[in-house]
């Protein structure tokens, strides 16, 4: 018998049911999974996401206050001074680079979007420190969602998953398009996060004891 390509429709299918089926079962296991960020509004959600790179959300959630309270839109931040900024992020590491990336972001902001956070994804990937995955939690929580956030956890459960057969951010955000309906695609991510977090780390996946395993190619192949 010849094997069925993966690209065939039936495998496809299969493909999308089961993708819809893991999402299903990680909402249930975890209802409340949610960004770990706090924020009030779509320009503290984008300086929280930038502030997140190289450290935990926790942290984060921790220097959102004393940094709201000081320059709460993007005027003030862009016209803080480096010494000020960099004092209250120092307890996240990279201090010096983050408050630069910040300030440039707020400037930009101001320049160009009136002091707004724009809603579209080639404007926000324009600003500094905005990558695409920054602009899909910005857009996914606060406007309209465009695309899956394809993060560390993403990128490797959606190997591991089977749902993917590429390493590239872009391509993994694209297959999972494909296969899931737009409404799953912020909260699938968030699932998948906290799933990676707590059952299928980077090291050691607890393969065991994990919900989806009969939905997981990498324990349910022969
Ligand atoms: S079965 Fe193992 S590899 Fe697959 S999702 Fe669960 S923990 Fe990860």
């Amino acid at each position: 018998m010849r094997a069925v390509s993966p690209d065939h429709p039936d495998h496809f299918r299969e493909k999308r049911a089961r993708a819809l089926r893991i999402s299903r079962t990680l909402a249930a296991t975890y209802p409340d999974a949610r960004c770990g960020l706090d924020f009030e509004n779509p320009f503290e959600l984008l300086t929280a996401v930038i502030l997140s790179a190289q450290t935990t959300d926790a942290r984060v959630n921790q220097v959102m206050p004393g940094l709201r309270a000081r320059y709460p839109d993007s005027a003030s931040l862009a016209a803080a001074s480096p010494e000020s900024l960099e004092k209250l992020l120092r307890p996240l590491g990279f201090f010096r680079s983050k408050a630069k990336a910040l300030r440039e972001m707020a400037a930009a902001i101001v320049e160009r979007h009136g002091g707004q956070v724009p809603q579209e994804m080639e404007a926000l990937t324009a600003l500094h420190g905005v990558g695409r995955k920054t602009a899909n939690v910005v857009l996914g929580e606060c406007f309209t969602t465009v695309g899956v956030t394809v993060d560390t956890h993403v990128k490797r459960l959606a190997w591991r998953m089977g749902l993917t057969a590429s390493r590239d951010p872009l391509q993994i955000e694209r297959d999972l398009m494909q296969l899931l309906p737009r409404e799953e695609w912020t909260p699938f991510a968030h699932r998948i996060i906290r799933h990676g977090r707590q059952v299928c780390r980077a090291r050691k996946p607890q393969c065991d004891q994990c919900v989806v395993r009969g939905d997981c190619p990498r324990v349910s192949d022969p």
